[in-house]
């Protein structure tokens, strides 16, 4: 499960294709209705983490960024997985006139780039939190805090 691919608490990551093998072994243990937060400033690698997950989903175009639209749907990943990227978002209410409590309820696997945005006050209980650290040159460093 999730807390033995980060037994060691922090996980070394140290080049943009292993943070997406990492994406690929968490898609073997997300599941449907889990909402994952990523954490991390801009270049810590939080979409290439996405784009491991939707590659291990199986998702047909694990490539596309919602920094500009917000959302994308993957509905055509083993587990429907839904993206969004708060980083443009400067009021909560955008969020939710995008149907962000829909989305909450339909039990696909969300995952939101930016979550600490708003101060997390978006992200319902149970969130799994993911942190992204930049930790020297081309090397990062993540965390799981549930
Ligand atoms: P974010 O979504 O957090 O802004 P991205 O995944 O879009 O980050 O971009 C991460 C950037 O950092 C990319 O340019 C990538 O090539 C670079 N990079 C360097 N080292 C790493 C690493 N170890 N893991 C992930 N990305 C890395
Ligand atoms: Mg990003």
């Amino acid at each position: 499960n999730l807390h033995k691919i980060f037994n060691s608490g922090v996980r070394t990551v140290s080049s943009p294709e292993e943070m997406r093998g990492l994406g690929r072994l968490l898609a073997e243990v997300l599941q449907p209705g889990q909402v994952v937060g990523l954490v991390g400033d801009l270049g810590a690698g939080k979409t290439h983490l996405v784009q491991g997950i939707l590659e291990g989903l199986g998702a047909g175009n694990p490539g596309v960024s919602p920094t500009f639209s917000l959302v994308h749907e993957h509905s055509d990943a083993r587990i429907p997985v839904c993206h969004f990227d708060f980083y443009r978002m400067e009021l909560p209410e955008e969020l939710l006139a995008i149907g962000w409590d829909e989305y909450l309820e339909r039990g696909d696997l969300i995952l939101a780039e930016w979550a600490n945005r708003f101060d997390g006050s978006m992200m319902p209980e149970g969130t799994v939190w993911l942190l992204l650290e930049h930790a020297a040159e081309g090397v990062r460093t993540v965390s799981l805090a549930v």
